[in-house]
């Protein structure tokens, strides 16, 4: 194990994500530098210097999930909360960027991914403890889980009685249609594809009211025949390579003001 400054702390990995991004940027990497990916971590404090405990209250052995952003604290995005925006985390601009996953190997002190067994958290590493009872497997789900929460509630609006079109039953889709049930939506219809077949289960599992395979029905006939020609609320454009098309049925499919 490395040393560590008093301001800082080591994570030990229990369980990191696989990103749709991790396959895009292994596949076709970006620079030419090392990095270790790995941007969606759970871990355990494995050693807390004294000043990370006392300024950040972690402390070694416990369960945390650490967000992929590493802010500077400064700018005007920290300063309104939109630390996802801040320069200190920007790696494809800045060449002093660290974002976990994705910052170079070759930045001192070099742990900055998931997929190993350390991970090192400067004082300005945005950690949140794991909830008593929850697996880190079970945390693992976060990021995605977040996505729903974001996308569907923040962005979206979905709540009470909402009638939503999730397209794409991917991790994604399959988080929005989780946080759009527990949100009380009324009406959730899914789209996917052929070969999403397994995952139109998981869908319907999780909650959604009607699964559509575009390949096979037309999908906006099918949205109007379950809405009684209204369309929804909202739409989650949740698919992968699709083009244009979802959108465009996205717009179709939404009722007036939606
Ligand atoms: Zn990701
Ligand atoms: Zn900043």
């Amino acid at each position: 194990m490395p040393d560590i400054p008093e301001d800082s702390a080591l994570l030990r990995m229990e369980v990191a994500g696989i990103c749709g991004t991790d396959v895009k940027l292994y596949k076709t990497p970006p620079s030419s530098t090392p990095v270790i990916m790995g941007h969606e971590n759970i871990g355990t404090i494995a050693r807390a210097g004294r000043e990370f405990t006392r300024r950040k209250g972690f402390k070694e052995g416990d369960l945390v999930f650490v967000e992929h952003y590493v802010m500077c604290g400064k700018c005007e995005w920290c300063h309104l909360g939109e630390y996802r925006h801040c320069e200190n985390t920007d790696w494809r601009h800045n060449p002093d960027a660290i974002r976990y996953g994705y910052t170079s190997a070759e930045k001192a002190p070099h742990l900055w991914g998931g997929f190993a067994q350390y991970v090192y958290l400067p004082w300005n590493a945005v950690v949140h403890r794991v909830p008593k009872g929850v697996t880190p497997e079970l945390a693992g789900l976060v990021t995605p889980m977040a996505n729903g929460v974001e996308w569907s509630l923040f962005d979206g609006g979905v709540g009470y009685d909402s009638s939503v079109l999730i397209q794409g039953p991917g991790q994604q889709g399959l988080s929005q249609t989780v946080i759009c049930k527990q949100a009380g939506a009324s009406l959730i219809i899914v789209t996917g594809t052929s070969r999403d077949r397994a995952r139109m289960q998981v869908a319907k599992d999780l909650g959604a009211d009607h699964v559509i395979d575009v390949q096979k029905e037309d999908p906006l006939a099918r949205i109007n025949e379950i809405t009684g020609g209204k369309g929804v609320d909202v739409v989650l454009d949740c698919t992968a390579g699709a083009g244009a098309t979802p959108v465009l049925l996205g717009v179709d499919a939404l009722k007036r003001k939606g």
